[in-house]
């Protein structure tokens, strides 16, 4: 098979186009024909090596994928050639007391295609059939593609962990990037107010379109006066954080009494430091969150067909054109998800 598979960790050159062995199907596999794959910036990550978890090479990037079924193993049931779907990208172990209780999502043996496993930057992909979501026929393969994984990261924050409540106030940061595309709009499905940041008015403007209620642009405003302001000195119930060491100080300062804060990464670094007597006097809450369960993306994709949440892509790409892709994603200039589509 045709795939942008990578040799070595480094720049973008150690992307290289060409052939490669189309992955064997175990009994309980399924070979999925790739037809577009959306790009994480964890795959710049995986590609310049600041994340290893590839056990060798050559690794095959790409987490969020659609397709359509191209072959089944000896034991699989329920799946046929051309069926088209989806892909849940984490795998567990399936022994553990997470795997068992369902929180595939966190398992300590947990892998995930495009990581630990091949993913979609191929014409094909072997999954674990227990890991398809049928794609209803009203939903294309690109934006199912440009779906899987911010969607069900901020679902998982939002509705299952933080359990964001109608009139509730909700602060979305960087609402221009891909967990805050989908955060936005599953805060407002939730029935909440939003308020959302980002770093240029262009990008405020989207986030409008997207739902959200009041933007603050961070460049320009101090988002703690502004979220003063807006909410009346009071703060917001619900703090949607994954910047990390930029923000965290004063998102915690944001939170109303009883206010939660729900983080799923720290893209400006790992290290906070919190002022306790907030936590203890305000009675806060902070909530660790982890990717998503398959259930929760089965919703999703009701969600997506029943057109209540939509996925936002910026640019698609050929597969041959893998390294333009990444290249596009480290400049940061996109609002919504750079895809890759494989030749037919
Ligand atoms: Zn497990």
């Amino acid at each position: 098979m045709k795939a942008a598979a990578m040799y070595e960790y480094g720049g973008l050159d150690v992307l290289k186009y060409g052939e490669i062995e189309t992955p064997r199907l175990g009994p309980r596999d399924v070979l999925v024909k790739v037809r577009a794959t959306g790009l994480n910036y964890f795959d710049i990550m995986v590609r310049d090596g600041r994340y290893r978890a590839n056990p060798s090479f050559p690794h095959v990037l790409g987490e969020d994928i659609s397709g359509e079924v191209a072959e089944v193993g000896a034991e699989v049931t329920g799946w046929t050639p051309g069926q088209p779907v989806l892909v849940y990208a984490a795998v567990g172990c399936g022994q553990c007391e997470q795997c068992l209780k369902g929180e595939v999502n966190i398992c300590i043996r947990y892998r995930y295609f495009g990581a630990h496993l091949w993913g979609g930057y191929a014409q094909y992909a072997r999954v674990p059939a227990a890991n398809l979501i049928a794609l209803p026929a009203g939903v294309g393969y690109e934006e199912a593609a440009a779906f899987p994984v911010t969607f069900l990261t901020s679902w998982h924050m939002l509705v299952t962990r933080a359990n964001v409540r109608p009139g509730e106030d909700v602060l979305i940061h960087a609402a221009g990037s891909g967990v805050g595309i989908a955060g936005v709009q599953i805060a407002k499905l939730c029935g909440a107010r939003v308020i959302a940041t980002a770093g240029t008015d262009e990008k405020l403007d989207r986030a409008r379109e997207l739902g959200a209620d009041e933007v603050i642009n961070y460049r320009k405003q101090d988002f703690y006066e502004e979220v003063r302001r807006i909410t009346g000195k009071r703060g917001v119930d619900v703090v949607f954080e994954h910047i990390g060491t930029d923000v965290w100080d004063k998102s915690v300062r944001c939170l109303t009494r009883g206010g939660r804060l729900v983080t799923c990464g720290g893209t400006s670094g790992y290290q906070v430091t919190t002022d306790v007597a907030y936590i203890f006097h305000k009675q806060l809450q902070i909530i660790g969150s982890n990717h998503g369960t398959k259930p929760e993306l089965e919703t999703l994709v009701k969600l997506l067909e029943a057109r209540k949440l939509r996925s936002v892509v910026d640019k698609v790409y050929p597969l041959k054109e893998a390294q333009e892709a990444q290249a596009y994603l480290e400049e940061r200039k996109n609002f919504g998800k750079v895809l890759l589509v494989p030749e037919p």
